[in-house]
């Protein structure tokens, strides 16, 4: 049975996007996600377009806005002084330290896991997603339709870069199984001037933003072995409330 059928690393977007619009190819990111997946034997096999000599990896100030190229590593995160400490802390709870310096800004968006602190992190930053050949979506929009049944799948085209709020002040709260395990519900907030903006993980499909007055309104969170739904709407109270206290 086929497995990777052909590698390509092409040259530009274009490029990528005309070999991505072939059936069976796959986009590679940081690989965390796609290479034990396409690994796998299947009945057409895959090809991969690696991204990485697009130059997607850079990081640039622009005015009170932080932007990262889509393969900006999230190990980056923890070392780039211009990367807001909040951020940097949640980049550094996300994967095991191997897989950090594989995965990137670009596929932790794309992926969309349900228990990501970085991006519920992102979603508080006011982050704004840019892609090839189409618009810039707020990740908070981008994530609705991930977890909308009818329009679930990939993120809808190549990201390029990710724009985010670099003021504020942030904090977390987390229950784990241990303090090391992936957070079973975790409240990321982050107060600015002029806002206060949280967002919660595993109560959804995605990491989602929440109305910081009212957290856990028109929840219904998944159960799993980790948490039952009530359980899940238990933590989601309590953390957020926790977090609203620090920020107070
Ligand atoms: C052991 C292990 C632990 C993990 N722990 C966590 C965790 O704690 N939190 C978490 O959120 N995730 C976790 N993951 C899932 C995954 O590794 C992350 O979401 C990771 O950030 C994906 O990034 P990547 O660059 O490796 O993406 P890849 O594996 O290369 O790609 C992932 C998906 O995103 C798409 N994609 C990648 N880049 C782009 C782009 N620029 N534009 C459009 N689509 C794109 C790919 O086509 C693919 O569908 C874990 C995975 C493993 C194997």
């Amino acid at each position: 049975m086929p497995s990777v059928l052909a590698y390509h690393r092409p040259l530009s977007l274009d490029d990528a996007g005309v070999l991505l619009s072939n059936p069976n190819h796959v986009l590679l990111a940081g690989g965390t996600m796609v290479v034990p997946w396409a690994r796998k034997p299947s009945d057409e096999g895959v090809s991969v377009v690696d991204l990485q000599a697009l130059g997607l990896d850079q990081v640039e100030l622009d005015e009170d806005r932080l932007v990262l190229g889509a393969m900006v590593r999230l190990g980056t995160l923890m070392t780039d002084d211009r990367v807001p400490g909040f951020l940097a802390d949640l980049g550094r709870r996300e994967l095991p330290s191997t897989l950090r310096n594989a995965a990137t800004i670009g596929g932790t968006v794309a992926a969309a896991e349900r228990d990501s602190v970085l991006l519920a992190g992102l979603l508080v930053h006011d982050t704004s997603v840019v892609f090839h050949a189409g618009p810039t979506r707020p990740l908070a929009e981008l994530l609705a339709d991930r977890r909308d049944p009818g329009r679930a799948g990939q993120p809808g085209g190549i990201i390029t870069e990710v724009s985010v709020a670099t003021d504020g002040s942030g904090t977390i709260a987390v229950t784990g199984r241990t303090p090391a395990d992936v957070p079973i519900v975790a409240a990321v907030a982050r107060r600015t001037t002029s806002q206060l903006r949280l967002a919660l993980t595993g109560v959804a499909a995605t990491p989602l933003l929440v109305d910081p007055e009212d957290p856990t309104a028109d929840l219904t969170p998944p159960s799993d072995f980790r948490g039952s739904s009530e359980y899940r709407l238990h933590l989601a109270a309590t953390l957020a409330a926790r977090a609203m206290e620090v920020l107070s």
